[in-house]
């Protein structure tokens, strides 16, 4: 969406921010936010990422760098006597097109997540600002007015874009702009604090230590002893020893590199030499990105090569599965001047995402031993990660072995291992349930059978595990097996106790004649109705056919619109109820009513309508009738 253009005068425009953009800035400017220094931060950070930008551009064009050189560095200058405090880069720079779309709109969809977000989050907290590509606007919580004077590396003129932050900016050309941007802060009388060297010195220090840049503050006029100051320690963290960095330093860094405010729930930093050189510097969030269930499905990783700025988030580098890590690999190994397209399909790279994701692999089972602390982590990303056991086969048996599921015998999440050990005699089977809601799964008629006979089963409640399961089919020589699949056969397993229920079943000769006529009753509604093991409780339930579609999967497809007509499901009877007993001895003008309230009772409880909820109302009136007369 591009601003909407108002008034031109001369060579002057003025430009209306596009709603979202105001709708920000009204935030911003009118936030009590007591961090008011993040907006040096977000800034600085701007100017490194325009710097990497260049940097890049150039290794196909070099002239780009002819008139600013290659030094790149962001310089802090303090004004006191206009009250400005102004950051200048020598990056890349903006052209009139660039500063109208990425100061004037919001062309990602951060904008509606950081609304949402912040009017959420109980302190108003403007600090979540970068999380969401929309950074710059911070300037305005410091600043009654930001001028920016820019001009795009290999461009010949300039341009100076002005604005209070309030509806509209202005725009115009000047021939006199060094390559680079420079944004001007006229500060407001309650942020004249950052006109002291000292503040900036600790905001850039606590901040943008990790910039890989030299931050310089540049001498201050009227102080005669002073000489230009590097802020930062201005090399790379991830180039660093690992014993020369402090956790904050590594947090700091995490926030900046995964643009996010939470505390990284790990951190793994290697360097890996041998056939393959590069350093990762790699980080899993504590608290879920505001994109992780996108459908674009975007890793965030960013790629160096050899300390040069190459791509965010090149596909390739990590599988799609570990899209919640954030973080740094450089490696020297990689070509510079190719384009990412060519990078992307790079033997090299495919081995080093193979490399991070043993490592990563290899940290998670050791942080698995502590349950308390994994779960948090599982709770979080688990139905991203599981989207690997169907996706790596590679990794398929650490995947495995890493995944935790619930299930009906323990109120913790519980790993596959945890689930064979205690499986019972003459059991061969992993059982599972699918749906939506693990508490509700656990109420289903069709695990009476299982727990009566103490038979754990798996409850699955993310809609991937569909997919997974079936992928997967077998751990450790067990397959896995949907308790939803008509015939599970209970008969053979060793239980603690079989059916509670002190009736016997009925004979077979009732059971034969009265599966016939619920068959002939229901017709086409159901695929088959048969007597079953799996229930000791309810008298019905319904269940797909093996091998078919599970009833779960059926309905979610249909809830995408990916229905594929009507599955054919199994009414399973349970031989010893009394109202089963009760139903087969009706006389045939009741009969027909029975059987559909039955059928609609075993819908009820599998969550699926009613097709006809007038004649259910109207059936379960009548029987009722009869009961209470
Ligand atoms: P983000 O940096 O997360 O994309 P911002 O609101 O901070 O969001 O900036 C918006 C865009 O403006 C940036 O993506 C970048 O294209 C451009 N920009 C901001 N500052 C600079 C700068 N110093 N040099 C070049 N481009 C810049």
């Amino acid at each position: 969406m591009k601003a909407k253009k108002t008034t031109k005068k001369k060579k002057e425009e003025t430009r209306q921010f596009q709603a979202e953009v105001a709708k920000i800035l009204d935030i911003v400017v009118h936030s009590l936010y007591s961090h008011n220094e993040i907006f040096l931060r977000e800034l600085v950070s701007n100017a490194s990422d325009a710097c990497d930008k260049l940097r890049y551009a150039a290794l196909t064009e070099p002239k780009l760098l002819e008139d600013g050189g290659s030094d790149f560095a962001i310089h802090l200058v303090i004004d006191k006597d206009s009250k400005t405090l102004t950051i200048i880069d020598n990056g890349i720079g903006m052209s009139h097109e660039d500063l109208i779309t990425n100061l004037g709109t919001i062309a990602k969809s951060g904008t509606s997540e950081f609304l949402k977000a912040v009017s959420e989050s109980k302190s108003k907290d403007v600090n979540l600002i970068g999380q969401f590509g929309v950074g710059f606007y911070s300037a305005f919580m410091v600043a009654d007015s930001v001028d920016v004077i820019t001009r795009k590396a290999g461009e010949p003129n300039g341009w100076f874009w002005s604005s209070d932050g309030k509806s509209a900016f202005t725009i115009k050309e000047t021939g006199d702009a060094a390559r680079g941007t420079k944004v001007v802060l006229h500060l407001k009388q309650d942020a004249e604090e950052f006109l002291e060297p000292a503040r900036l010195r600790t905001v850039v220090k606590t901040y943008s230590d990790h910039i890989a840049l030299p931050v310089i503050l540049d001498a201050v006029a009227g102080d005669k002893d002073a000489a230009p100051e590097s802020l930062n320690s201005a090399s790379a963290l991830w180039m660093r020893p690992k014993a020369d960095i402090k956790p904050e330093q590594y947090k700091e860094f995490y926030h900046h590199v995964g643009q996010s405010m939470d505390e990284p729930w790990h951190t793994l930093h290697y360097r890996a030499e041998g056939a393959i050189e590069y350093t990762a510097l790699l980080f899993i969030p504590t608290a879920k990105p505001f994109d992780l269930l996108h459908p674009e499905r975007k890793v965030h990783v960013k790629l160096y090569v050899n300390r040069v700025f190459i791509s965010d988030g090149l596909e390739g580098l990590m599988p799609q599965y570990l899209r919640f890590v954030r973080g740094v690999v450089d490696s020297t190994d990689l070509p510079l001047n190719v384009s990412r397209e060519m990078l992307q399909n790079n033997p090299v790279l495919k081995k080093i995402q193979s490399g991070i994701v043993k490592r990563f692999l290899k940290d998670l089972k050791t942080r698995s031993k502590n349950s308390e602390e994994y779960s948090k982590f599982w709770s979080v990303f688990g139905a991203v990660f599981k989207e690997g056991l169907y996706e790596d086969f590679e990794h398929r048996d650490d995947l495995l072995e890493l995944t935790r599921l619930q299930s009906t015998s323990s109120e913790e999440l519980i790993s596959l291992k945890d689930y064979t050990s205690r499986m019972k005699n003459g059991q061969d089977a992993i059982y599972y349930i699918t749906g939506e809601n693990a508490a509700v799964l656990k109420n289903s008629p069709q695990l009476e059978g299982f727990i009566a006979k103490g038979i754990e089963v798996l409850l699955l409640t993310d809609p991937i595990d569909e997919f997974w399961i079936s992928s997967v089919g077998v751990y450790n020589k067990m397959p896995m097996k949907s308790v939803g699949e008509a015939g599970a056969d209970l008969s053979k397993i060793t239980g603690e106790k079989n059916s509670d229920k002190p009736e016997d079943a009925a004979s077979e000769d009732i059971i034969k004649s009265l599966t016939e006529n619920l068959k002939k009753v229901l017709g086409e509604a159901v695929a088959d109705v048969r007597p079953s093991d799996r229930l000791t409780d309810s008298p019905v339930c319904l269940v797909a056919e093996t091998g078919g579609m599970s009833l779960h999967l059926a309905r979610m497809l249909k809830q995408h619109g990916e229905g594929t007509g009507a599955i054919p499901k199994v009414l399973e009877i349970n031989q010893r109820h009394s109202l089963i007993k009760r139903i087969a001895e009706l006389p045939e003008e009741f009969f027909s009513d029975a059987a559909h309230l039955l059928l609609d009772q075993a819908r009820i409880v599998e969550g699926e309508p009613v097709p006809d909820p007038a004649a259910f109302a109207r059936r379960l009136a009548a029987a009722m009738e009869r009961g209470l007369s």
